[in-house]
């Protein structure tokens, strides 16, 4: 028996909330911003904050922290391309009431490169979570819209003037889950192999 007191301890691993994601050019988040802003002016809800705006390629959920480097590893070994995007719309989901903005075509290399992700997560032994979802590009504006009873959302959405993506890198990011909006941090950047490798 364990004396009084001295309860055993359930150390449990600590853990990281992570995803791989495209991070936008200072600029580019900027006009995504003043979009957010201006949706969520019109149609209610928390638009997202200039700093956090980024496309998701692959979430994880909480990993243990220590798996990180093999997170990692998975990232260096897909063949990175640079490519470009263009967004070019605004799309509305009603379960979350969630407004994005998203590709009108599709992006052969951007699909290759989450096809790729998704391949190496699993291989490593880390569980599925989005990969059995189609894939479907989107920048998340504005969160938490409102039930409008001035009608459908989904008619009323912004046209918005095509911005181009250049996507030179990609990151994994670890997120801390806060009422006023996660708070991102950059673990890891990859980027191309250099020219020969
Ligand atoms: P909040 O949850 O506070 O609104 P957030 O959604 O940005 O903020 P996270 O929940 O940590 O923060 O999500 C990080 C990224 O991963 C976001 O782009 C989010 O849309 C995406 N994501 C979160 N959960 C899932 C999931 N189950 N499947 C696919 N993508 C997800
Ligand atoms: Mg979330």
């Amino acid at each position: 028996m364990r004396p009084e007191g001295q309860a055993e301890k359930t150390e449990r691993p600590a853990t990281a909330r992570v995803f791989f994601g495209l991070w936008p050019s200072p600029e580019l988040a900027g006009q995504l911003a003043a979009i957010a802003e201006a949706a969520a002016g019109q149609f209610g809800g928390r638009p997202t904050r200039l700093d956090t705006i980024h496309l998701t390629l692959a979430f994880l959920g909480d990993i243990p922290e220590a798996q990180l480097p093999t997170l990692c590893d998975v990232a260096r070994r897909v063949a990175f391309r640079p490519f470009e995007l263009t967004l070019d719309q605004v799309g509305f989901w009603p379960r979350p009431r969630l407004l994005w903005a998203g590709c009108r075509a599709s992006v052969p290399a951007l699909g290759g490169l989450v096809a790729e992700l998704r391949e190496g997560i699993v291989e490593a032994g880390f569980s599925a979570h989005d990969h059995e979802r189609t894939f479907i590009p989107h920048v998340t504006l504005v969160r938490r819209i409102p039930a409008s009873p001035a009608g459908d959302i989904a008619h009323r959405l912004p046209p918005i003037a095509p911005l181009r993506w250049p996507c030179q890198d990609f990151v994994l990011v670890r997120s801390q889950l806060a009422v006023t909006g996660s708070r991102y941090q950059t673990i890891a950047r990859f980027s191309a192999p250099p020219l020969g490798a």
